[in-house]
């Protein structure tokens, strides 16, 4: 097998909670913060289960990792790794507790994300690198399967339903 790279190492940890959030029914999607070559924080989407809009894998880790560094500001150097291309939310958390590099998995399908853009833009005077494509393949089959799923099921659900009104009338 093939050795995994240092990134793909921390992805595979952001995959491992995006996995998390899957068994508990949510979107996967998972993110890890790291520090000195270790993970810190980790987070997952919990949109669902806590019906939060901000309830994102990246916010979850960021506030995971500020409470442990009892700072908002995280120390220089942390990292995010996220399965899938950050929103601007999640884009304006990063800056703001000063995350210096991000890596994420897939990339975004549906519209602009300003990733780029966000990351370059030095608001709050602070810039972070962002990488794209860790472990793209991995993550974005992550998400298809869910989805997939997901429309089966509805479909299934309906053809039930479809049924279950025949037999009455
Ligand atoms: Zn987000």
């Amino acid at each position: 097998m093939k050795r995994l790279t240092r990134e793909e190492k921390f992805m595979r940890a952001a995959i491992k909670a995006a996995k998390r959030g899957l068994s508990e029914g949510e979107v996967p999607i998972g993110a890890v913060v790291v520090y000195e070559d270790k993970v810190v924080a980790r987070g997952y989407n919990r949109r669902t289960k806590l019906q939060l809009a901000s309830a994102h894998a990246e916010m979850m880790a960021i506030d995971k990792a500020c409470k442990k560094f009892h700072s908002w500001r995280l120390p220089e150097n942390c990292e995010l790794y996220v399965t899938l291309e950050p929103c601007p939310m999640c884009m304006g958390a990063c800056l703001n507790a000063r995350v210096d590099k991000i890596y994420f998995g897939a990339y975004e399908q549906k519209g602009r994300s300003l990733t780029t853009e966000l990351a370059e833009a030095n608001l709050l005077n602070h810039t972070t690198i962002v990488t794209g494509g860790v472990l793209g393949q991995e993550c974005s089959s992550l998400l298809t399967e869910f989805f997939t799923s997901m429309r089966n099921k509805q479909k299934e659900e309906k053809q039930l339903k479809k049924k279950s009104t025949m037999e009455t009338e």
